[in-house]
């Protein structure tokens, strides 16, 4: 049976799947909910969306998403408090950044209405799914791919926007070791290493597999032109602590503005933590290591929120990181993830209730 919240037709599965799901036991993004949002863009315009059951899509084998990969995606995540409300954090910043992501590979952007009002109205009915236990939460998964057919190397005429949601446990268990990459880069100066398209991610698969085959769970991007800067973590913006100063490479071309980024940032200088954002050298990571002044790095990313390293590799050589009383990965992942889950005042304005 169809109903119509709002804009949106909505159509209720007929038995729910929760029940057949172990939420103590919650791997990352691989259970599913029942719903999931559907927009087109056809004729030249995004057409209405619909709430329906989630479940496959049927596509033309010459849809140009399989062919030139026009596709980009957001990661967010909504939360429950103690009182059972459901809470997203920061999400107008993943609607812009959705349609940034689009013109760069130049899909229609997707107007802000249809994005906040899908995602409020998908989560108000997916509210059972968001978990509980600590570290979980829904992962809400929005994309935009390329349904129009033809084989002419050009943008489609069709497009699909869908949300889908996950609830998902924690996405790293503990601190990770990371590799510093020299031979293959992220992305290029001109290129699209600033948007969220679906290839980006492909193409840091093989090189993460080399490095996950020496033993690290991550590599660290450096600048494709000379290798001497480090510019992320895996799908992570890259933060460093030497003595007190926290830094963070600058956003470029080829660096994403990660939200966790940016609010770690704002944080940071709230609790008083001196903050540089400037371009950080391997050289100076590595005589930082040696001298003992560099006591922390760490990952910043919605998926794994905060992931300390705890040792990187480079070249030939491994260098440890210290074990610290008073990390400041700790501190600002018990500031980000209170504010997220509702367990503490929010002075930035950051959450926004579903
Ligand atoms: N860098 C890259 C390449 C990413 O894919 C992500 C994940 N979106 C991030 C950084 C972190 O961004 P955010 O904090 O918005 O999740």
């Amino acid at each position: 049976m169809e109903t119509k919240t709002g804009n949106i037709i909505i159509e209720k599965i007929k038995e729910s799947k929760i029940t057949k799901v172990d939420f103590s036991n919650l791997p990352f993004g691989k259970v599913y909910s029942d719903h999931m949002l559907v927009c087109d863009y056809k004729d030249g315009a995004w057409q209405a969306p619909r709430i329906m059951p989630y479940g496959p899509v049927s596509l033309d084998p010459s849809a140009k998403i399989f062919h030139y990969g026009q596709s980009v995606f957001e990661g967010m995540k909504a939360y429950k408090d103690a009182e059972g409300r459901a809470w997203l954090f920061r999400p107008e910043e993943n609607q812009k950044r959705l349609n940034i992501s689009s013109k760069r590979i130049s899909i229609p952007e997707l107007p802000k209405e249809i994005f906040m009002e899908g995602l409020t109205t998908l989560l108000k009915l997916e509210k059972d799914w968001i978990p509980t236990t600590p570290g979980s939460s829904l992962y809400v998964r929005p994309f935009i791919f390329a349904s129009g057919s033809g084989l002419h190397a050009s943008p489609a005429d069709q497009y699909k926007f869908f949300i889908v949601c996950a609830p998902s446990g924690p996405y790293f268990a503990g601190k990770i070791k990371v590799l510093i990459e020299e031979k293959y880069s992220r992305a290029a100066n001109g290129g699209v290493g600033y948007a969220k398209a679906g290839g980006n991610y492909a193409g840091q698969f093989y090189p993460t597999q080399l490095a996950q085959d020496k033993g690290y769970q991550q590599v660290i991007w450096t600048d494709d032109n000379t290798h001497e800067y480090i510019e992320e973590a895996g799908a992570m913006n890259i933060f460093v602590r030497i003595n007190d100063t926290l830094m963070t490479s600058p956003v470029s071309d080829r660096i994403l503005d990660g939200v966790t980024r940016k609010s770690v940032i704002d944080i940071a200088k709230a609790e008083g933590i001196p903050v540089e954002i400037r371009k950080i050298r391997v050289e100076e990571l590595i005589s930082a290591s040696k001298n003992g002044s560099l006591k922390e790095m760490f990952g910043a990313g919605t998926a794994a929120v905060i992931s300390p390293v705890s040792g990187f590799g480079h070249r030939e050589s491994d260098y440890s990181l210290p074990e610290l009383e008073n990390s400041y990965a700790a501190l600002l992942k018990k500031r980000i993830t209170d504010i997220q889950y509702n367990k503490a005042e929010d002075p930035f304005g950051w959450r926004f209730q579903v």
